[in-house]
């Protein structure tokens, strides 16, 4: 006999996401799985997307690493309501320890929870964990054949922001190559080249986050 061991560990996986994505709604709550490499810029686009959403919709964070709390901190520093989670060994989140989160974070104070997943392009796109929405960073310095290399965490997001593009002369990046690249695994993939150490770009994320709030509230309203 023989026994599906991912098959299962999904299954009951994704029966805690669904617990996890009834607070959310209870909540009012959109929820975003943010994922990407390590060093890609995950804390820091949190930070330039709470100073560009400048008070419009208030966000909270769980921040996920293997070791410290040292994103966790730099968040807490801008008053964004923040909660880490430390895996020890695990290389991405699960809904499990999504779940462990939520009760010491108040997500009716939020509009946008964002879950910074494990720095890792592989595991964290296998695992959902009540999130409206997957969103990945990929930055220039980490070359533009990724998405041909890790089609699935491209092909799970509804959103790839292109990171560091002020850096990008100093890079062999072809952003032209990165998009084709990134579309001939993921044709629906909504691409945003941006830089959140300065905030260029930033204008069509905070458009793409506000008009995908509004939508996800309106909708669930409706049904
Ligand atoms: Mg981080
Ligand atoms: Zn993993």
């Amino acid at each position: 006999m023989k026994i599906k061991v991912l098959d299962n560990i999904l299954k009951a996986n994704n029966k805690i996401a669904d617990a996890n994505r009834e607070l959310f709604i209870k909540n009012g709550n959109f929820v975003i799985n943010l994922m990407s490499a390590p060093g890609s810029g995950k804390t820091t686009l949190i930070e330039q997307t709470h100073k560009s959403l400048d008070s419009a919709l208030k966000i909270g964070v769980v921040e996920g690493d293997i070791e410290t709390s040292r994103d966790a901190e730099r968040l807490d520093r801008l008053g964004i309501p923040v909660i880490q989670l430390n895996t020890g060994h695990e290389c991405h989140l699960d809904a499990n320890m999504v779940s462990t989160a939520l009760p010491h974070i108040d997500l009716a104070a939020i509009d946008i929870l964002f879950i910074e997943n494990v720095g890792n392009l592989v595991c964290p796109a296998e695992f959902i964990i009540g999130e409206d929405a997957k969103v990945m960073i990929l930055s220039v310095t980490e070359g533009d054949e990724k998405p041909l290399k890790y089609p699935l965490m491209f092909h799970e997001s509804k959103v790839c922001l292109i990171n560091k593009i002020d850096l990008i002369e100093h890079t062999n990046f072809n952003l032209e190559e990165a998009k084709s690249n990134a579309k001939s695994v993921s044709p629906h993939i909504n691409l945003m080249p941006v830089s959140a150490t300065t905030g260029k770009g930033f204008d069509v994320w905070v458009d793409w986050l506000k008009s995908s709030f509004e939508k996800e509230i309106k909708s669930r309203k409706e049904n």
